[in-house]
């Protein structure tokens, strides 16, 4: 059967590389409700009409509205196999909802964390330098450049380090995170569907366990 997998990952845990690779390899669209409203926003069908009625009267985009946009784009033919969601559920009302869609598409709901501890992800973070001109990512713990803060590839280019990676800004974002997803870890490990992956590796074992995960139920 077919799965709808909901991945779940703290910021930085390598939640974007894997749906990547999962795109890549195994040919599962990842779904990600940004890019759908931004795609609504030049459709004249009736329900980008309806999102930008809604838009425009300064309202909020309500759940039912959400749902009717994610079962209009999954529909399609590329989700046929299977599709990732991005963005959502995001609530557990969310999540009741995308059950009744996934018994209407005869798929199965597949719930995957990327697991990293905190600690680590802050220490990912904190130590994270990029070089301006190329992008290339450095990390003072585990990737240092050879001179320091120097890209290898631009000798006479300073390594920077962004604003936003402190460890305090880090804090928050996590705690925000913890907040939003504890209730949705909690209804998926309720009903048994949900599938904890080690983050705390590199990116081919970590794509390994879930390629597992993901064609065992395909
Ligand atoms: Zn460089």
């Amino acid at each position: 059967m077919a799965s709808i997998i909901v991945l779940m990952g703290a910021p930085g845990a390598g939640k974007g590389t894997q749906a990547r690779l999962l795109e890549a390899r195994l040919h599962i669209p990842q779904i990600s409700t940004g890019d759908m409203f931004r795609a609504l926003a030049c459709e004249n069908t009736p329900l980008a009409e309806e999102v930008r009625s809604v838009q425009a009267a300064g309202k909020l985009i309500s759940d039912e509205l959400v749902i009717k946009v994610v079962r209009e784009r999954t529909a399609r033919d590329d989700c046929r196999n299977g599709y990732i969601l991005d963005g959502f559920p995001r609530t557990t009302v969310q999540a009741e909802m995308l059950e009744g869609l996934a018994v209407d598409q005869g798929k199965e709901i597949v719930a995957i964390v990327v697991d990293v501890p905190f600690d680590l992800l802050e220490q990912r973070a904190t130590g994270r330098r990029t070089c301006p001109v190329c992008g290339e990512i450095y990390n003072t713990n585990s990737k240092p450049p050879k001179v320091d803060n120097v890209c290898d590839l631009h000798p006479e280019t300073q390594l920077v380090h962004r604003p936003d990676d402190t460890a305090e800004k880090i804090r928050v974002r996590l705690e925000t995170y913890e907040q939003q997803t504890r209730p949705l870890l909690d209804y998926y490990e309720k009903t048994n569907r949900l599938h904890r992956v080690d983050g705390a590796r590199d990116k081919e074992a970590i794509f390994r366990d879930i390629e597992k995960i993901v064609t065992k139920q395909l």
